[in-house]
């Protein structure tokens, strides 16, 4: 977006506000302009008849003129020039009513200052001359035909305007300066915020292009991937000598752990940018640990691991939740627990935590991770060493893959463990 229109908006926002704040300080100097009025000089006598002062009916109709107009524009067309001057000029109006309405005491002219000050938080220094000079003015004048008015005595003060002009001007210098220093804030934020867009625009796009390219490939991947794995399912059925079998054996393993790394990519890569979207949906607890089962079962036993799933009877048999993504987060935890484990046992177990949380526990006997690199390992590409990827395999994203899964659909994932002896994963998922 462009520095110009950016500065502009900052500028108008800004203005609203201040014409608000503007609109209930006209209000409130309304109403003690009348107390002071009514409180001061109620009534006049001249002998024994009396009436309403003067002062009362100017604090109430003059202080009205002064509050009306800058509220009708706070409230009705906030934030345009006309409105900022019509409030700069009804705001030094109320200034000259105090001074009048306090009998021209010293103390009252520091209304004055106050009106400067509290015009310059619309930080534009133009706005200080007119109602400086109004004030200049009224001194001026008010000095010649109504001393009293302004200065509180009837003579000796035909050159104090001047000194008054002298203490205006000298704040407005230092107003004027911060209304300049503003400004220049003001665009140099403006500046910033359009690098932001800018950058956030074309991260966009970036992003866009990564995704398009990031489904081509892996489209272009599987596809190929998904013929080698289903004719080499057909080898390792069909009667082939001991050593070929191996040999298919192994590229079944590969293609296996390659099609797992292109997927985790994609998914990575779909819950990095956000558009990875939830399907909930109604699911038996049994259906997802016979899955369990076929996927873990012989793989185990090839390890000479037990595996057992257990779900506690208070567990209802039919549960509301993404079925397909919890299924994904178990068979990455229970896949490492596998990978990681070289004899004993994994156990995955099933029970409810609390409100419409449920627990899911997946423990194992394997090597444990080190108390120092529990949370590492919840990092995108982070393995608990250097060397667990030459050893086992992996790319390092499936338990950021977990962990991000699992938080979406409303958990938490965990993991203690011993080094050495085994390690729990645990995640607890909202299910009802
Ligand atoms: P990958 O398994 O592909 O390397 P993960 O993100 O799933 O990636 O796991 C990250 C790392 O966490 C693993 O490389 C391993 O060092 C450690 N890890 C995960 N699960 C276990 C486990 N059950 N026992 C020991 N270490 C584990």
């Amino acid at each position: 977006m462009e520095v110009e229109v950016l500065f502009q908006e900052h500028k108008y926002k800004l203005g609203k506000r201040v014409d608000r704040g503007f609109a209930y300080l006209m209000v409130l100097q309304w109403v003690l302009a009348i107390l002071l009025a009514v409180f001061v000089s109620p009534l006049t006598w001249s002998g024994d008849s009396s009436s309403i002062h003067m002062h009362v009916w100017m604090a109430i109709f003059l202080g009205g003129i002064f509050t009306s107009l800058p509220v009708y524009y706070a409230i009705f067309n906030p934030g345009q020039k006309i409105g900022r001057y019509v409030i700069a000029i009804a705001q030094m109006g109320f200034s000259t009513l105090f001074i009048h309405l306090m009998g021209g005491r010293i103390e009252a002219h520091f209304h004055i200052f106050g009106s400067l000050a509290f015009l310059s938080a619309y930080r534009e220094w133009r706005l200080l001359i007119l109602p400086s000079l109004l004030a200049i003015a009224d001194h001026l004048i008010r000095g010649i035909y109504f001393p009293l008015s302004v200065y509180g005595v009837m003579s000796g003060v035909e050159w104090r305007w001047l000194e008054h002009a002298g203490w205006i001007l000298f704040e407005d210098l230092f107003l004027g300066y911060m209304c300049v220093q503003a400004t220049r804030e003001m665009r140099q934020i403006a500046v910033t915020k359009s690098d932001l867009i800018k950058a956030r625009i074309n991260a966009e796009k970036l992003n866009a292009g990564r995704s398009h390219f990031f489904s081509v490939v892996s489209h272009e991947i599987r596809t190929p991937l998904n013929g080698i794995i289903g004719f080499t399912d057909f080898l390792q059925e069909s009667p082939i000598p001991a050593e070929q079998r191996d040999y298919v054996n192994i590229i079944k393993q590969c293609s296996d752990t390659l099609l797992k790394v292109v997927n985790d990519l994609l998914d990575f890569h779909k819950l990095d940018s956000g558009r990875l979207e939830l399907d909930p949906h109604a699911f038996k607890i049994s259906d997802v640990q016979q899955y369990l089962e076929n996927v873990f079962s012989l793989e185990c036993q090839k390890k000479n691991l037990t595996f057992s799933m257990r779900v506690a009877s208070e567990v209802p048999v039919e549960l509301y939740g993404d079925s397909h993504r919890i299924r994904q987060v178990l068979t990455n935890i229970i896949g490492n627990a596998v990978k990681f484990t070289d004899e004993g046992s994994i156990q995955v177990s099933v029970s409810h935590y609390k409100g419409n949380l449920y627990r899911w526990d997946i423990a194992d006997t394997g090597i444990g991770i080190k108390k120092d690199n529990l949370q590492k390992i919840f990092s995108p590409y982070t393995q608990e060493f250097s060397s667990t990827a030459r050893k086992y395999g992996g790319s390092g994203l499936g338990l950021s893959i977990s962990k991000t899964l699992v938080e979406l659909m409303g958990g938490q994932l965990h993991v203690e463990s011993t080094y050495g002896k085994g390690s729990v994963f645990f995640f607890t998922l909202p299910l009802k």
